[in-house]
């Protein structure tokens, strides 16, 4: 198999763009992707700093590492969710300093919710009588994510979602007509509020063994193993589903992902919007809340009797 550019052995066949590459013409092609999303959807600019949220993992490193090679000013934000098993958040956290060293120490931040909260995700989960960690987790990954945006003055959050996530997700919410999260699905969630952030996936035009590919020939350290929690079987079964139609029509999961941002764009979805709910101010932390009082994060560490 050879590279269709140089002739050079190929490290990848990607038929939906019938096209192989050789690794250094990876290495090229994959950044000029993200670059074209970031031009295409108006992700952000090149005067705005970007916080990368990052988790050790292969698409979350290959995405700041994409961002440094284009030239934009990033600082990276790991999460410590106090996760043991395996010792999968310190594992993952040595990754992301790895990668800083390895990059001319690139500047990240660690949150550490035992150090800063009191409890990690686990026990949180457990006291709050969760069965599954995630949700409590997304709300404080948000939570933070925001803060850090706004505290740092960071014009966007991005996050390493590839084309695969995308298209799993695309097709869940449309096999429950969940008319509300597709009206939200974009690679853009422009900031509603001056305290949240607008969010950017750069990484949604790129499968993810694309992500993978270019993780291994540029040598990134990432954590291989999942989080504990991550076995969502919904998930799992839909990018199975997905893979199998790509199998048979090379380019499937990216027009299925690809044509319904064009419908949206003209107007699929655009009526039937249930008005936001007015914002107010959580009386701890300043962040915009729905509810009266505490944000749901702020609640979420009341004592409990
Ligand atoms: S899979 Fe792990 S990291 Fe992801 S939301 Fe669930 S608990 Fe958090
Ligand atoms: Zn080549
Ligand atoms: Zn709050």
């Amino acid at each position: 198999m050879k590279c269709t550019i140089c002739g050079d052995v190929a490290a990848i066949n990607m038929p939906q763009h019938r096209l192989r590459l050789c690794e250094a013409h990876l290495q090229e092609w994959v950044p000029r992707m993200a670059q074209r999303a970031i031009d295409k959807y108006g992700l952000f600019t090149r005067d705005e700093r970007i916080l990368v949220a990052v988790s050790g993992g292969k698409d979350s490193l290959s995405l700041w590492d994409i961002l440094i090679r284009l030239g934009y000013e990033t600082e990276g934000l790991y999460i410590h969710l106090g996760i043991d098993h395996e010792g999968y958040s310190d594992e993952s956290e040595e990754r992301v300093r790895a990668f800083s060293r390895a990059h001319d120490d690139a500047p990240f931040r660690v949150v550490n919710l035992e150090e800063t909260y009191g409890q990690g995700i686990p026990t949180l989960a457990h006291d709050r009588r969760r069965s599954r960690p995630c949700s409590v987790c997304g709300l404080v990954k948000r939570h933070i994510m925001n803060r850090v945006a706004y505290e740092g003055g960071y014009g966007a959050i991005a996050t390493g979602h590839n084309l695969d996530d995308e298209a799993a997700v695309l097709l869940q919410n449309t096999l429950h007509w969940q008319a509300g999260y597709l009206r939200r699905q974009a690679p853009l969630l422009p900031a509603s509020h001056p305290r949240l952030a607008r969010k950017v996936k750069p990484l949604v035009h790129l499968y993810e063994r694309e992500t993978a590919a270019y993780a291994l020939v540029c040598g990134l350290d990432y954590i291989e193993e999942e989080c504990p929690y991550s076995a969502d079987a919904t998930t799992i079964l839909y990018k199975e589903l997905l893979s199998r139609l790509e199998g048979r029509s090379p380019g499937a999961k990216m027009q299925f992902y690809l044509q319904f941002l064009q419908a949206k764009g003209q107007g699929l979805f655009a009526g039937g919007a249930e008005a936001e709910p007015p914002l107010n101010e959580c009386t701890r932390c300043g962040q915009p809340t729905s509810a009266e009082g505490l944000c749901a994060f702020c609640r979420l560490w009341e004592p409990r009797e």
